[in-house]
């Protein structure tokens, strides 16, 4: 049976600059850059806060991997890191995750933030629709309780993660393993209280010892749980008892944009925490007390839609540091992409693409790989960029390219191209590269050019 959706006629609610969409690491550095550089902007988030994976799957360690390397965070999301604990403070006695920060304070303190500059935010706002005429965005469509509302910009920045606005405009994307589509785990975090701090803190890393010995009994078929995640890693450990974050939970084979998938990905995750919390409780003696604080509101994915842009990243660009013109970020080469097929052994290494167990690379030596501007500029929609863990590139770069300081900056960058696309009056295709990144640098975005 089919049905007839009928056609509707929308006066334009709102007209901006420029328009983004996602309110991630990605999106708050989008809109704040775009709206300190004079545009006129305003953030739609579907959530009621800000922050995506960091608050919503309580990501907190973000820049953990640059941890006795030479890189340091750059930029709009040095300033958050740096301003967000100077007000807040971490919580955190854990020294191993010295730049892990409160996620909760980091909602209150975005909220702030990202006004502060001048952009607006509407949260509740969920857009999937999109209307085009030829390349061109016309109106973004948000879904609202009173119904459907359309908003228009001179410059939308897709900033959803999946890339739901280019997906609707019909930018052609990629998603998954080129192989089989299939994407990293999904994963709902969960936070403990009353954990034995005393007894935790005997020893410099307690808590990561126990994520290991975790793993050894995992692995020896000792611990009985069927979650195919074998890695246990926790965040920050505050005086009063309080593991903030327990990324274990996972469920495999979903794809992140489909509801019947969402739905099991959050059935299954809410019951394997619930078989890891009675697990800890019951076999570690730091843990005999804990009771579960929270449990993540939303499943987190670290990869999903990837659209194609002017330029596809690809794995080879990052292990040869490959140099660009158009170049807008230099980031540690760093790589974590949990096999999508739970085959969690392996040799982890980039040149198994992923087929052949959890890569993980560390930083090392100082290596680094550059992000062209050309990778958010979607092939097909002139007024649309992308910014993010939905950039161009392929699924092993993305491993890379998800770390949420890039994303971060690779927001910040099309923010000031949007800002600056708005004022000259041209797509963000023919912004002049060389002013961008005299731009960026004032916005201490190291760049080599
Ligand atoms: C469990 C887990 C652990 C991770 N660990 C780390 C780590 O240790 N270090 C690290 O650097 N990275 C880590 N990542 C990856 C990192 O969290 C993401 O790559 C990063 O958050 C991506 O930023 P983003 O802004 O592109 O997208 P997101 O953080 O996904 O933000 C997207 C935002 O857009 C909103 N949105 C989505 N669709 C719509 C729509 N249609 N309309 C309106 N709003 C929409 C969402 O609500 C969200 O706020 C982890 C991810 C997960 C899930």
């Amino acid at each position: 049976m089919k049905v007839v959706r009928k056609e509707t006629v929308l006066e334009i609610e709102k007209t901006v600059d420029v328009l983004v969409v996602g309110g991630g690491p990605a999106g708050v550095g989008a809109a704040v850059s775009a709206a300190r550089n004079g545009a006129k902007v305003l953030l739609l988030e579907k959530r009621a806060f800000l922050g995506g994976n960091i608050t919503a799957c309580y990501v907190e360690n973000c820049n953990y991997f640059l941890k006795g390397t030479p890189f340091h965070s750059e930029g709009i999301y040095a300033e958050i890191e740096r301003r967000c604990k100077e007000e807040f403070g971490s919580d955190n006695i854990r020294l191993r995750n010295p730049n892990a920060f409160c996620s909760e304070y980091l909602k209150v303190f975005l909220d702030r933030f990202v006004q502060e500059s001048g952009a607006e935010i509407w949260f509740h706002a969920f857009v999937n629709e999109v209307i085009t005429t030829d390349d061109h965005i016309d109106a973004v469509i948000i879904q609202t309780k009173k119904g459907p509302i359309a908003v228009s910009a001179e410059i939308i920045i897709d900033t959803t993660g999946d890339a739901d606005v280019a997906f609707s405009a019909g930018v052609p994307f990629e998603q998954g393993r080129e192989k089989d589509g299939l994407c990293q785990p999904g994963t709902v975090s969960v936070r403990f209280a009353g954990a034995d701090v005393e007894k935790l803190t005997l020893d410099p890393d307690r808590l990561g010892e126990i994520g290991k010995d975790f793993k050894r009994r995992y692995r020896a078929g000792e611990t009985g749980l069927p979650c195919k995640r074998q890695d246990l890693p926790f965040g920050r450990l505050t005086a009063g008892g309080q593991i903030s974050y327990a990324n274990y939970a996972c469920a495999y084979g979903l794809d992140p944009t489909d509801v019947k998938d969402l739905t099991r990905g959050e059935l299954e995750c809410r019951g394997y925490i619930m078989d890891l919390y009675h697990y800890l409780k019951e076999n570690y003696e730091e843990l005999h007390n804990i009771e579960i604080a929270s449990i993540a509101p939303e499943i987190g994915f670290r990869d999903s839609r990837r659209i194609l842009g002017q330029y596809h990243l690809t794995i080879e660009d990052m292990e040869a540091n490959r140099q660009f013109d158009d170049v807008i970020a230099v980031f540690p080469r760093f790589y974590d992409m949990l096999a999508p097929d739970a085959e969690m052994d392996g040799d982890g290494k980039v040149e198994g693409k992923g087929y052949r167990g959890h890569i993980f690379e560390p930083v090392v030596d100082g290596r680094s790989f550059q992000i062209p501007y050309r990778t958010m500029v979607p092939v097909n929609i002139s007024n649309l960029l992308a910014a993010g863990r939905c950039i161009s590139a392929d699924h092993v770069a993305e491993s890379g390219t998800r770390a949420i300081s890039l994303c971060c900056m690779t927001g910040e960058a099309a923010g000031a191209a949007a800002a600056m696309a708005v004022r000259e009056h041209i797509a963000p295709k023919d912004v002049n590269i060389r002013a961008l990144q005299e731009q960026l640098k004032r916005q201490n975005i190291e760049l080599p050019v």
